[in-house]
Order: C-alpha cells, then structure tokens, then sequence
C-alpha cells in the first residue's frame, strides 16, 4: 500500500467526495505545458476553467493578460462571516496551473494528460505540482465562503509560467498595494512519512548563458589542429575555474547555526535521499550533510553544453561552444553583486582572439523565514488542528521566486504543500494521494480561520 494521510491515531482521512475529484479530471485534462508556445491556448484555458469552476462557488474571477507574459488569474474572494472592512485581514493564496512536458509517453503507466486512479491516488501530469494541491488550497478558501464562514479576505493568484520564468506574478505583485497578513502556498512535497514541510527557506538564483567564438567555421583538425584555437577546450578551461565554487562567488555566506543545520540534516539522511532519486553523491555532500550543501552554501551548476559534434567522426575543431548555468545563492548572498563576480571570472584570462558573450540574469535572493513568526504558528497550530501532529520545518534548495519578493516585502509566506516524495514531480506517473485533496482543503479552511486573528499590519 502507498503512503498516504493519517490522522494522529493512524487512521487514513477519507478520500474526497467523487464531485471534487471530477472536477479536478477536468482541470488536468487541460495539457497547460510550461513555456511551450504551441500550448499557449492551452494554458489559457486552464485559467478559464479554474476560473469557471471558482466562481460557481465564490469571488469575482479575471484573466490578465499582457504582451510577453504568459497569463494569470487573479480572483478575490471577500470575507463572508463578517462585513468585509479595513481591518479585516488579508491573505494571499498562490499557485500555478502550468505544467511540465510529460516525456516520453513510454515512461508512463497511463497517459499522463488521462487522469487515472490506482490504489487511492491519481495519476497525470501536473496533479501534484501544482494542479490538485492548488485546487485543494483554493477548494478549503471557497468552501469556507459559501457556508458563511470565511473570515478574512482572500484572492488567489495562480500563474501559467512558475516552471519558468515566474515573471508574471511577479509583475502582478509589483503593482498590487494589498496588505497581505500572510500567504499560504502548496507546492512543497511532505517528509517520506506523509509529514507536511512548512518550507523555512529557500535559496536564490543567477542563470548565465555563455557563448565562445574562436572562428567563422569548424576547421580540419589534421591540418590547423593545435594551430587554431578550439572553442570547446576554451569553453571546458573556462568552466573548469568554477569548481568548487571559488570563493569570489562565496560573499556574503553567513554560517547556519550548527544546532539547526543538524537537526535538518536529521531530519532528511542526504545519502538515502540521494539513492532514493538514483545518483552519484558529490565529495562536499558527505563533509557538510545535505542541507549544508542544498541550503546553507552556494552550488553552481553546468546545465548543459554544446559544441562540436560527438556524434559521428567530425575531426574538427570546433569554433563555437555555448554553455548554460545556474548558480543557487545561500542566505545573505546579493544576487546582484554575485552576478557581477560571476561574469567577471568567466571573462578573465581569455586567450586572445577569443569572442566571449556573457549574459547573467540574478533572478532572486534567498530568503529565510524567521522563527516564531506569529503567522506562521498560526498556520502551524491549525495543521496541528488537523493533521494531529505538527509539521517539519525544513529548508528548501529549490527557488521561489515569489515567495522571495513577499519575503522581502515583510509578507510571511507559508510554503508547504501534500504531495509525497513518491509524487515524481517532474517525472513519469505524477501521483498524489486521494486523500491529500480532503486534508490540503480541510487545512487551508482552518488555517484562514486562525489568520482571522492576525493584526493586519502596513506594508509599502
Ligand atoms: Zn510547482
């Protein structure tokens, strides 16, 4: 039998009813593929069905769209036990109804955009990140709304680029003066125990792309071999200079408190997890512990490469190589001044003759949560409420960039979620337990009613 949720006596939550589980058929019907031009109509339509479904129960529901932006949704769903007035309290609810490609149709048990049901969970593409945690999220708002009880203000933002770019919520956040007291995410599985992971943190990001240009044309290599420049060798030696991480690229680290970093690094073994998802472990990995290496430092790495050709015999020398990179900044780090150091190393001690493009992108700083924020035990005590035992905090090495603009706009944000480790985000057969539907609902209802209490408070 497959994880699934228990209650704090161990009995399994009930599964959901069979409408909501249609409903949420529907929704991962809709093959809303990230970043694919060729799906650009169908990711709008993911927006007009949520939209749709939505407002059957509550709130004013609208698409926006904008030149160069993929779109968003936007809906706002007032107060119902109370007249909606200043002080009631406002609170964000995000997520993101893009998906990522399905892969090979192969790797999958079932089709990944037919949803299909095998011992109590569902399978298709995008059901645990993000579709059926954000209709659960957004289900706990609404049902809540159209009993009479909601007692705060609500809008929800979901967005169709977060496997991405995530620019679009992020430009609606620049302009949306709301007060948000908190906001509340799902997209982050739970420990291998069906343990729900209040994310305490979250590294920053800088991409770069790099191109090296050493001719017009590859070349013979028998006869300009050693006489020509090759871009591929320029590309490697270039590269080569940032592993380990240099310390130019270290500034700003602030050491983690040794207490806390163990008791993560208990709380997730690095190498079970590391053999769970089937690859090799780095040197750094076994001195410093899993969250010493995923959070508490930087880490850069080669995305991809692309030179030459190792395909057939070509006895060339190649003249052009492309690499990209991504760089996740620990806590503390600028991502403006690492962006700089970063291109200066890739542009020093070039050979002559050798035509370097550098474009670096710092995306977002890392954030980390304070301890005992009064938002967040609010949300904490009503998942106590709920699930019967308390959610892990732990960090996160992945990027949110939203959640790293709220943290900076003083907006705590709870980012957590109810898929599983088993879940294969990203991967072939996405699942999620049935029942993650009916818990995910039945929290965020009672983690609005806690936020009910919370001090609404003035933010710029
Ligand atoms: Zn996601």
């Amino acid at each position: 039998m497959r994880e699934r949720f228990v209650d704090g006596s161990g009995t399994p939550f009930p599964d959901p009813p069979a409408e909501w589980v249609r409903e949420l058929e529907e929704f991962l019907r809709i093959e809303s593929v990230s970043g694919d031009p060729a799906h650009a109509p169908a990711r709008r339509a993911a927006l007009e069905w949520f939209a749709s479904w939505a407002s059957r129960y509550a709130g004013g529901w609208e698409i926006c769209e904008e030149p160069g932006l993929s779109p968003w949704l936007v809906g706002r769903v007032p107060a119902s036990s109370v007249s909606s007035r200043d002080g009631t309290p406002h609170v964000l609810l995000y997520g993101h109804a893009d998906v990522q490609p399905p892969g090979s149709p192969d790797s999958w048990q079932s089709p990944a955009f037919e949803p299909t049901i095998r011992d109590s969970w569902l399978h298709a593409r995008g059901v645990a990140d993000d579709k059926g945690n954000l209709y659960a999220l957004v289900r706990g708002a609404l049902d809540l709304a159209a009993a009479g009880r909601l007692p705060v203000d609500v809008t929800v933002l979901v967005d169709t680029d977060e496997e991405t770019t995530g620019e679009a919520a992020l430009r609606h956040l620049e302009r949306d003066p709301t007060p948000y007291v908190a906001c509340l995410v799902y997209d982050a599985p739970t420990t291998a125990d069906a343990t729900p992971v209040f994310v305490v943190g979250a590294r920053g990001l800088i991409v770069a792309d790099l191109v090296v240009r050493t001719g017009k044309a590859d070349v013979h290599s028998g006869l300009y071999g050693g006489a020509a420049l090759n871009a591929a060798q320029v590309l490697v030696a270039t590269l080569a200079r940032l592993n380990p991480v240099p310390d130019a690229l270290r500034k700003g680290v602030a050491p983690q408190d040794a207490g806390q970093l163990a008791r993560w690094n208990d709380a997730t073994d690095g190498l079970t997890e590391l053999e769970r998802v089937g690859v090799a472990v780095a040197p750094q990995m076994r001195d410093q512990g899993f969250y010493g290496v995923t959070f508490a430092s930087p880490s850069l790495d080669i995305n991809g490469i692309a030179t030459g050709d190792a395909a057939q015999e070509a006895m060339i020398v190649p003249c052009e190589a492309v690499a990209r990179l991504s760089m996740r900044l620990a806590p503390h780090q600028d991502p403006a001044a690492i962006g700089a150091a970063l291109e200066s190393l890739l542009r020093e001690e070039q050979p002559d003759g050798v035509q370097l493009e550098v474009r670096v992108r710092p995306t977002s700083a890392a954030v980390q949560f304070a301890p005992g924020d009064p938002v967040v035990a609010a949300v904490r005590s009503a998942f106590v409420d709920v699930i019967g035992r308390a959610p892990r905090d732990l960090p996160n090495g992945a990027t949110v960039p939203l959640v790293s603009a709220l943290g900076a706009r003083g907006v705590p944000t709870v980012l957590t979620g109810f898929s599983t480790p088993d879940s294969n985000f990203h991967g072939p057969d996405e699942g999620l337990p049935l029942n993650a539907l009916t818990v995910g609902a039945a929290a965020c209802s009672r983690a609005l009613e806690r936020l009910a209490a919370m001090p609404v408070t003035d933010v710029g």
